[in-house]
C-alpha cells in the first residue's frame, strides 16, 4: 500500500490517520504522554509492582537518590507521591508556583507516613536579582509550611536566567542563615531556557558558572539526545566540581507536528507556501518510508520503544543522578519506573540515529534561543516552542495556554506575514517560522 504523506505527531491522531504511521518515529505523540492526565488513572502499583533498581550519589550532597524521579509540576493527589515513594522512588522535585502551592501541600500530605531521612526534596523559587533576604527566607518558611517537614534538602533557583540572578546577594544570604537553622541543607538552581527576560544567558553559562561559584550543590536542567552539547558540557565541569546532576525534558520526541494539515489548511486559504517547506515535505516523506524497514525488522511499535530509548540514553550517562519526570498518574509512574537500572542498547542506538536523521530539524532545541537575538520583532523563539511543548508534548494544555497568554512581548502572530529572518541563523536547520505558527494556533486555539 502506498504510504500517505500525513507528517503527523500529534497525540491525538487515530490509528486509521497514521498511514504511514507504521514507521516508527511518527508515532510520537501517541500512546503514553497521549493518556488522559488524571493521577488517578490507572491502578494502584502494589507491592509487586515495579521497583526502582538503581540509586547514585547526587554529587556532594552525598545523598543516595533513585535514577528515576518524581517532578511535581503536575502533581495533585498524595496518592501518586505515597505510590512513587512505595516503588523506591525518593527524590522529589517540586516549586513553590507548582499548581500555585498545591504540589507541596500533596507532598506534605504523603510524606508524613515516611521516614523523612530517607527522602530528598527539591523545592524552587523565582526571584529577580534585587530580591532580600527577609524574602527569600519568609518564602522558604511558607514551603516548609506545605511541606509539613523541618527541613528542604535543597532549595533551587527556579528557572535562573542569568548571573546576576545566580549571585543574588538576597537568596545567598538567606540560604547562608536558613543552613545554619537547619531549614534548608543545599543549594542548588534550575533552568531550561530562556524566561525571555532581556537579560538571559544561556543553559551552559550560567550552569557551569553555578558549578564554579562554590555555592551551589545540585542543579536540574535540559539534556536529550537531540541536544547533546550544552548538556554534556555542563556535565563534564559538574563531575569536576562534584554538583549533584538532576535532568528534567529528556525526551524530545514528542514534537507534534500535524505540518502537512497546516500547510494544506493555509493553502486553502491562499496563503503562501514557501517552497522550501514543500522541500521538507517531499524529503520527510522520503525518510519516513525508508525507516519502516527497520521498524519491521526489529518489531518495534512506535513511540513507546522511542521514549524509552530517549530516556536509556540519559540513564547511561554516568555523570547524570537522576532524571525527573512529571508524573501525573500510576500507568505512567510504573512506566517510568521499570526503565531504573536500564542502559542504551544497540537497537535504541540505531532508532535514535534514524528518529534523529528523520525529525531532528522538526525540533527546537530546549534552552537554545540562538536565533531569538535576529528576529526584529523581538519574539521569544524558544520561550513559545517550550510552551508547545507543554501542550503537545506533556499534555499541559491549561498550563501551556495560560503561560503563552501571559507571554510578556510579542507572541508568534507575528511570523505570518514575516520573511522568516530567525530561521537563517538555526544551526539545526528548524523550520521554526512555520512551527511557531503552529504553536500561536494551537496556544491560542485560533
Ligand atoms: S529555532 Fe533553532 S536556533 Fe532558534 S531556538 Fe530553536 S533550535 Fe535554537
Ligand atoms: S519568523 Fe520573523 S517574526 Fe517570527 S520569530 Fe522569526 S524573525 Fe521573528
Amino acid at each position: 500500500m502506498k504510504a500517505k504523506t500525513n507528517i503527523n505527531f500529534s497525540r491525538h491522531n487515530s490509528i486509521s490517520r497514521r498511514g504511514f504511521l507504521g514507521s516508527f518515529p511518527v508515532l510520537l505523540g501517541c500512546g503514553f504522554l497521549g493518556q488522559p492526565a488524571h493521577s488517578t488513572q490507572g491502578k494502584v502499583p502494589g507491592k509487586e509492582g515495579k521497583k526502582i533498581r538503581e540509586y547514585r550519589t547526587l554529587g556532594r550532597t552525598g545523598f543516595n537518590v533513585s535514577d528515576i524521579s518524581l517532578g511535581g509540576v503536575e502533581l495533585t493527589t498524595p496518592a501518586l507521591v505515597k505510590a512513587a515513594l512505595d516503588a523506591g522512588i525518593n527524590y522529589i522535585d517540586t516549586g513553590e508556583g507548582y499548581l500555585r502551592g498545591q504540589s507541596e501541600l500533596n507532598i506534605g500530605k504523603a510524606i508524613q507516613d515516611y521516614d523523612r531521612k530517607t527522602i530528598f526534596i527539591t523545592t524552587k523559587l523565582f526571584f529577580r536579582p534585587n530580591v532580600t533576604k527577609s524574602e527569600i527566607k519568609s518564602r522558604t518558611l511558607k514551603c516548609l509550611e506545605r511541606l509539613q517537614t523541618e527541613y528542604i534538602d535543597c532549595l533551587m533557583i527556579h528557572g535562573t536566567p542569568n548571573l546576576e540572578t545566580l549571585k543574588a546577594e538576597g537568596f545567598h544570604a538567606a540560604v547562608k542563615e536558613l543552613k545554619a537553622e537547619g531549614k534548608v541543607r543545599f543549594c542548588g538552581l534550575s533552568n531550561h531556557g530562556s524566561q525571555y527576560s532581556e537579560e538571559y544567558q544561556d543553559m551552559e553559562k550560567i550552569m557551569t558558572a553555578a558549578a564554579r561559584d562554590g555555592r551551589f550543590d545540585a542543579a536540574l536542567f535540559a539534556y536529550n539526545f537531540l541536544n547533546r552539547d550544552m548538556g554534556e558540557n555542563i556535565l563534564k565541569v559538574f563531575k569536576e566540581k562534584n554538583i549533584g546532576a538532576t535532568l528534567m525534558k529528556v525526551n524530545p520526541v514528542l514534537e507534534h507536528i500535524e505540518l502537512d494539515e497546516y500547510v494544506s489548511e493555509r493553502e486553502k486559504k491562499g496563503e503562501p507556501v514557501s517552497d522550501s517547506l514543500r522541500k521538507r515535505l517531499a524529503l520527510y516523506k522520503e525518510r519516513v518510508e525508508s525507516a519502516d524497514f527497520f521498524n519491521k525488522k526489529y518489531g518495534l511499535n512506535g513511540y513507546p520503544q522511542m521514549r524509552d530509548a530517549a530516556i536509556r540514553f540519559v540513564l547511561s550517562h554516568p555523570g547524570v543522578h537522576t532524571v525527573t519526570f512529571s508524573i501525573k498518574n500510576f500507568d505512567q509512574l510504573e512506566s517510568y519506573v521499570s526503565l531504573s537500572g536500564t542502559r542504551l542498547n544497540t537497537v535504541d542506538s540505531k532508532a535514535l540515529s534514524i528518529y534523529e536523521t528523520q525529525c531532528g530539524e522538526f525540533y527546537c532545541r530546549h534552552a537554545c534561543g540562538k536565533c531569538e537575538s535576529h528576529c526584529p520583532q523581538g519574539v521569544p523563539v524558544n520561550t513559545i516552542m517550550r510552551f508547545n511543548f507543554y501542550f503537545k508534548g506533556q499534555g499541559r494544555e491549561k498550563a501551556a495556554m495560560e503561560q503563552y497568554a501571559g507571554l510578556k512581548g510579542k507572541k508568534a502572530d507575528e511570523c505570518k506575514n514575516c520573511a522568516g529572518f530567525c530561521e537563517r541563523y538555526c544551526p539545526y536547520n528548524v523550520p521554526i517560522q512555520v512551527l511557531l505558527q503552529q504553536a500561536h494556533h494551537t496556544l491560542t486555539m485560533s
